[in-house]
Formats: C-alpha cells, sequence, structure tokens
C-alpha cells in the first residue's frame, strides 16, 4: 500500500524532492515515521540519483590565494597516482608546490594513506623549510 501511494505521489508527478513528497503525502495519508520514509524512499530512488539532483546548499564563490611574501610560506601538495610500478615498489607520486618560487618537491609513495601526506609534509618541508603558514 505504501509502495503504490509513494508512486502515487513521488514517482508519478516528476520525483519531487523528500519536502515536497512529504507535504504532498501529508495531504491525504497519515502513518507512523512517514517523514523517516519518505526520506529514506526518496533517497534511495534510482531515478533521483541518476539525475543527481543537487540537494545541498550552493557552493560559495572561490576565493583567492594570497599572494605568498617569503618561500614555502603557501604550500599546496596533491598525489599523482596510478604510475607504472617502480622496482621499490611505488605507484604514486606526493608532490609538494611552493606558490612563491614554484619549487617542487616529488615523494615516491606506495600508498595514499594519511601517513605518507604526514611524513612528507615533515620531512620535506617542515624540517628543512619550518612549518608553512598555510597548506593546501
Ligand atoms: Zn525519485
Amino acid at each position: 500500500m505504501r509502495q503504490q501511494t509513494f508512486l502515487a505521489c513521488h514517482d508519478d508527478v516528476g520525483h519531487m524532492d523528500a519536502k515536497k513528497t512529504l507535504y504532498k503525502l501529508q495531504q491525504r495519508y497519515w502513518w507512523p515515521k512517514m517523514r523517516k520514509y519518505c526520506k529514506t524512499y526518496v533517497r534511495s530512488c534510482h531515478k533521483c540519483q541518476i539525475v543527481n539532483r543537487r540537494t545541498a546548499n550552493a557552493y560559495g564563490f572561490l576565493q583567492l590565494l594570497p599572494i605568498p611574501t617569503t618561500p614555502w610560506e603557501i604550500v599546496s601538495s596533491d598525489h599523482v597516482i596510478c604510475l607504472p610500478l617502480t622496482k621499490a615498489g611505488n605507484t604514486n607520486m606526493f608532490v609538494q608546490i611552493d606558490h612563491a618560487t614554484r619549487y617542487v618537491i616529488a615523494t615516491p609513495s606506495a600508498s595514499l594513506a594519511t601517513s605518507t601526506v604526514t611524513d612528507a609534509l615533515y620531512r620535506n618541508i617542515i624540517l628543512r623549510y619550518g612549518p608553512p603558514s598555510m597548506y593546501i
């Protein structure tokens, strides 16, 4: 019975979001935990997932990064993954870039674990140049 009700109040009327579907349901029906059931139904609706309707708040505007005044003040990092396997067993590269000089430090790694990132940050940046004020 509930399945047919949802078909009528969600699927047949254009796959509205959970709030609107609940409003539509509440005009005619009531059952315990109706809100929770409605949310679960809409979240698990295959068509709604394919359409990929945005349900979160809008993103904010992109912000400009500050211009660094000294080397190693602002450092950004990223992983380059799925590289050919090296003799040492590494398939990834952890790359750190200084924004002031564009100097690059590339560290081969076998995993993408947090310890790889923290170890590279500590050994390559903090021990050599001190802690950056911004690490992206
Ligand atoms: Zn749907």
